[in-house]
Parts: C-alpha cells; structure tokens; sequence
C-alpha cells in the first residue's frame, strides 16, 4: 500500500514538473539569420511563398538592441520560429527582451507572441487589434493553421492579448535610443502601426509597404492606406524592413513600388465603379502588365482588385 502512494506521489511530481516547466516548441527546421541593418537594428528575413510553405516563416521580424534591452517588431507565424528569433538574437546580445511590439495582428505576424510574453516582454498592440481576435476570421484562421502549419502551431498556441493598446503616436526612449510609434490606424488590418528608430533612421513599416511583390490587401482601406504612403518622408530614411520581403537598400524605391500599385489599382477601378462597368468585365479590359511579372500576382491580384472595386463602391455611396 505505502509502495503504491509513493508511486502515486512520484507520478504527481512529475506531472507537476511538466505543469511547471516552461513549454516546449516542435523545433523548426528552416533557415533564419540576423542581418544587421544599422548600428542597432537587426531583422530576419521570411522566405516568399504561399502561408503554409516554409513552416510558416514568410513575414520579417526585427529588433533593435540598446543598452537597456531589446525591443522586438513582430513575432513571426509560430511560437517555434520566434524560439528560433530569440536563438538569433542570442547570438548577439544578452541584454533582456523587454518590448515586443506587434505592427498588426494577422496569423503570420503573431502566433510568435507567446513566447516573448513567457519572457516577460510588454506587448503592444494598435488599437483595432480586438476587432481581429475577437473575430471569427481570427479563430477560424488559427485552427486552421494548428492543422496546416502543425507542429509548429498547434493546440498550446493562442492568439496573445496586448498589454498595452495605442490610439495614437507615442515616443520612448530605451538604453540611449529613441523609438517612435506611429498608429497609422486601420489601414492593411483593423490597425497598423509602424516603429522608427530615430538614431538611425530606420522604419519598421510592417505590411504597409512590401519589397518587391503585389501586396495581399485584404480587408484594408486602400484610401486610407494610399494617403498613408504618400506623406511618409522616406528620403530622410537610412533603412527600411517591410513586412516581407528584404529591407530597403533604397527606401524610396521600395515604398513607390507599393504606392503605384494602390494608385493604379484605385485608378482603374474606381473608373469602373463610376462607369457602372462590371468587374469581370473591368478586370479582363485592365492591362496588368506593369505588375503581373511580380511576386504573388497570380495569387493577390484578382482578390485585391475585387476588393477594392467593392470598397471603391461603397466609398461611391458616402460622397
Ligand atoms: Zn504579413
């Protein structure tokens, strides 16, 4: 009898154990290197491809290291690469990671943020972040991806809540290094924001901006989002990391790629909105060739222009 109670014993200890040890991540198998952008800034850079390819890996993320801590932009698209992120960011710095600031809430961005949060890291989030996670797009997005990106992102992974939500731009100044929040509003997602670095003068832009491939717009507000584009000062920029894709050798260039992309598509659709033309029809008579060669063309650009056209109707209807 006594054997047996301390056999039971025994097992509660090591349920106990498991209870209280911190959680283990499948290990990813795909290739992520820090690269230095500036003085302080460093990114990793996400393969291109469809969500699901290269375990998932296909969003940037970055962090700049200061004398106080880290502070990390975005948390990539499972808790097992942002374990990777963290290894990277081991290899050069020691310091604590104390901020973990999340541009926009979409799955590959995200499902990092678990894990920054375990080390303690304050979480901040624009606001329109809720309309996403508490929506049914966000959860049924995430079973999803516990199936389709499994192991990498299954039952243990949850959609992280902010710690703090912004209204508006905020500056802070961490080990020497000023940082500036911009709260560019629902623009991409329900809520965009960027991070500037301003000793280097190097953006973090998120999916506002995207290196060399049709941006996937989504839900967001084109008119909104163009307007944004257009008064960014990108000249005084050293550096800048999109979403996705490689950081900007020549910021300007990056952002007028995406800019003539919104403009042409509003352009075009928006003359058809005026006309009454159907889409099909508005679709098939639009020459795509200035984009079409471009990364995701085939798979956003349809999506994207229906988008639009239907939002450029409703903008119709409000003026
Ligand atoms: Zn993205």
């Amino acid at each position: 009898m006594m054997g047996y109670i301390k056999y039971l014993f025994l097992i509660g200890l090591l349920f106990t154990n498991n209870l209280f040890a911190a959680p283990e991540y499948a290990a990813s198998g795909v290739e992520m290197k820090a690269v230095q952008v500036s003085e302080h800034v460093w990114y990793v850079k996400g393969a291109s491809g469809a969500a699901t390819e290269n375990e998932g890996f296909i969003s940037n993320s970055g962090f700049v290291i200061t004398e106080e801590g880290v502070v990390v932009y975005d948390a990539l698209g499972s808790p097992s690469l942002a374990q990777q992120l963290i290894a990277e960011i081991r290899k050069v710095t020691n310091k604590p990671i104390v901020k973990l600031i999340l541009g926009h809430y979409h799955a590959d961005h995200i499902y990092g943020a678990q894990v920054f949060k375990e080390l303690g890291a304050e979480i901040i989030a624009p606001v329109g972040v809720y309309k996403y996670i508490d929506s049914d797009v966000g959860i049924n997005r995430l079973e999803e991806r516990r199936i389709s990106l499994y192991p990498w992102v299954d039952d243990d992974t949850y959609i992280v809540k902010p710690d703090r939500l912004l209204d508006k731009a905020e500056t802070f100044t961490l080990g020497g290094i000023t940082f500036l929040i911009n709260v560019v509003g629902p623009a991409h997602s329900d809520g965009d924001m960027t991070l500037y670095i301003e000793n280097d003068r190097v953006l973090f832009s998120g999916d506002l901006i995207f290196e060399g491939r049709v941006p996937y717009l989504g839900s967001s507000d084109t008119r909104f989002w163009l307007k944004t584009l257009e008064k960014m000062e990108m000249q005084s920029l050293q550096g800048l990391v999109p979403g996705h894709g490689a950081a900007a050798k020549e910021p300007a260039k990056t952002v007028s790629l995406t800019r003539r992309y919104l403009a042409f598509i509003r352009e075009k659709m928006g003359a058809a909105v005026e006309e009454l033309e159907a889409f099909d029809e508005a679709y098939k008579q639009t020459d795509w060739s200035e984009f079409a060669n471009l990364p995701a063309f085939k798979e956003a650009n349809r999506k994207n222009a229906y988008q639009v056209y239907l939002s450029m109707e409703a903008e119709a209807l409000e003026d």
